[in-house]
Parts: structure tokens; C-alpha cells; sequence
């Protein structure tokens, strides 16, 4: 067994390579593997880089021991991890005969020697590890609190910079069919289904923007059941930008008798008004889980005002 001051030896080397998984973007765990030689082995999370489950630090060290090595036996040795293994990892030290664990940080949410299991005192598995914890563990544990409060802020900052379109849509019923106008991306070429809505210009109502948009777009008149509004903030890509949306749906009626689509000039995109059948929705709106959440709230209150 190593003394304290090996064990803290190692754990900073541990540790210095948790910050270069920190800097690449994965969650800075960092392991070294240790034998009588001294050091056999260093590794870090890569589960993003190598898109794989299995990339954690320990089994990286592990499977890097093991080929320097030559053998899948590893008795005799010491893997050093700053935060506690997880289920995964505990089994791979098992399997591979690892003799002694140490590790910084506990995981009180997946840590499997101590935290929520005792992988390694389990006497019914043929092979037991020993266990020294704790060691850094505050150094160990700021190093991922830094990591997760940075990744907060900068998902803050992405949202921040997120410049939303405020526009309207508006689900119109008549006899259990949904007005809208067939489209097609000018660049993917992709074949969409919307409902009527856009952009609210500077001085217009959301409600005035979407009736002007409804008899720019389909060339119906339409009324809007009051206070029926539900508001959903989205990324839509078209024409090959992604459009962040902050949308107002609404509910409408016709504010004129029925008659068949008109023939509409609108823009190059459109390819024609039309209604769908309701029991259609699902399939025709699956394009966007937003969207098609709208047209769902929309039939539901169409369907109350009746
Ligand atoms: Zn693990």
C-alpha cells in the first residue's frame, strides 16, 4: 500500500488531467493506475470526444494498462480517480483484479463503492478491492462544480444571444378541417404544411398581425376567439437558417361564409391554401414537436367553443 503523501502524489497527477478533460469540454474526471513500477497508466473522460458511454477515465486507464501490459490481470495495482467510480467502472476494476481504489470526490447520485453501493465488499463477487477515499476530495470537487457552474453560464449566454422573432400563428377550424397553405424550403426543398401566422410588424397587435397574415396567406377573413392565446418559444430551420421563434398562437373562426380556396399570390414558398383533415394533424405537423403541440392546444379550444 502506497503512503499518504504517494496517494496525494498521484491524486494531483489525477487531477491535473481531470482539467485537460475540463478543457475539451467533458466532465473533468481524471485517473491515473499505479503499480509497484510506479505509473502504468493515465486517462479522462472522453465520453463526448469518442461519443461513447464506456469512456469514462477509469476504464480509458484500465483498457491503456491492460495493452501496455499485456494482460487483462492487473493485480497489484492502484488506480487513483478523483470522483468515486460509477457502476460501470467499479465492475471493470473488478475485472481486472485492480488491487486498491482511491479516489477524491464521492457521487452521491451514481458513485458504486461507497455513495450508493459497496461494489467492492461485496463478498459473493470472487475478488475485493480495497478502499481509501477522500483524498483532494475538496480540490476534486471544485474542479467539476467549476465545470458544471461554467456550462451554466454559458448555456445562459447562448440563450441570451438567442435573437427571438416575435410572430403568430393561428389554428382556424371549419367543419373538421384546419386551415393552412402547403410550402416548400426554397433551399432543402423540403414539403411543409403551416398554418397561417408571421411576423408582428412594429405598431401591430399579435391579434391584428395574424388576421392581416391569415387573408395575406389563405385570403380568409377570420375572427379570433378572445383571450385564447398560448405563447411557445422554438428554433424553426428554414431556407437554411435557424430561426428562433417566439410564437403567439391563437385561435380563429371564419369571419365569412364558406367557400373553397381562393388562389393566393403570396410568396415564392407557397404552393397552395388548403385544409386538412383533423385526424391528420398528427402526421402532417410532425414535422416540428413545437408546432404541432399548438395545433393540438388550438383544436382543443376550437372544439370548447362549440
Ligand atoms: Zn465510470
Amino acid at each position: 500500500m502506497n503512503s499518504p503523501s504517494e496517494d496525494v502524489k498521484w491524486m494531483l497527477l489525477a487531477l491535473k488531467l481531470s482539467r485537460r478533460a475540463a478543457a475539451l469540454g467533458e466532465v473533468p474526471v481524471g485517473s491515473v493506475l499505479v503499480g509497484p513500477q510506479g505509473l502504468i497508466a493515465q486517462g479522462f473522460n472522453q465520453r463526448e470526444t469518442l461519443n461513447s458511454p464506456l469512456a469514462h477515465a477509469e476504464a480509458i486507464t484500465l483498457h491503456r494498462a491492460a495493452k501496455k501490459l499485456q494482460s487483462w490481470r492487473l493485480t497489484n495495482t492502484t488506480l487513483y480517480v478523483t470522483l468515486e467510480p460509477c457502476l460501470m467502472c467499479a465492475g471493470a476494476l473488478l475485472q481486472a483484479r485492480v488491487g486498491r481504489v482511491v479516489y477524491g470526490a464521492s457521487d452521491h447520485k451514481g458513485g458504486a463503492v461507497e455513495s450508493l453501493y459497496h461494489t467492492f465488499e461485496d463478498k459473493r463477487l470472487n475478488h475485493q478491492i480495497s478502499v481509501t477515499s477522500g483524498v483532494l476530495s475538496e480540490e476534486c470537487s471544485k474542479v467539476l462544480q467549476g465545470f458544471f457552474q461554467d456550462q451554466r453560464r454559458l448555456n445562459r449566454q447562448l440563450e441570451q444571444q438567442k435573437n427571438y422573432r416575435r410572430r403568430t400563428s393561428v389554428v382556424v377550424v371549419f367543419k373538421n378541417k384546419i386551415l393552412g397553405f402547403h410550402a416548400s424550403d426554397p433551399l432543402s426543398k423540403k414539403k411543409y404544411f403551416f398554418i397561417p401566422g408571421g411576423k408582428i410588424e412594429p405598431g401591430e397587435t399579435p391579434e391584428q398581425a395574424v388576421i392581416r397574415e391569415t387573408f395575406e396567406e389563405t385570403g380568409y377573413k377570420i375572427n379570433l376567439i378572445p383571450n385564447q392565446s398560448l405563447q411557445r418559444k422554438y428554433s424553426f430551420e428554414w431556407n437554411g437558417h435557424v430561426n428562433h421563434c417566439d410564437t403567439t398562437f391563437f385561435v380563429g373562426h371564419l369571419d365569412e361564409d364558406w367557400r373553397k380556396p381562393s388562389l393566393v399570390n403570396d410568396a415564392a414558398y407557397h404552393q397552395g391554401v388548403d385544409w386538412i383533415p383533423l385526424n391528420k394533424i398528427d402526421s402532417t405537423f410532425d414535422y416540428h414537436p413545437d408546432i404541432l403541440w399548438g395545433v393540438r392546444w388550438g383544436v382543443k379550444r376550437s372544439a370548447k367553443r362549440k
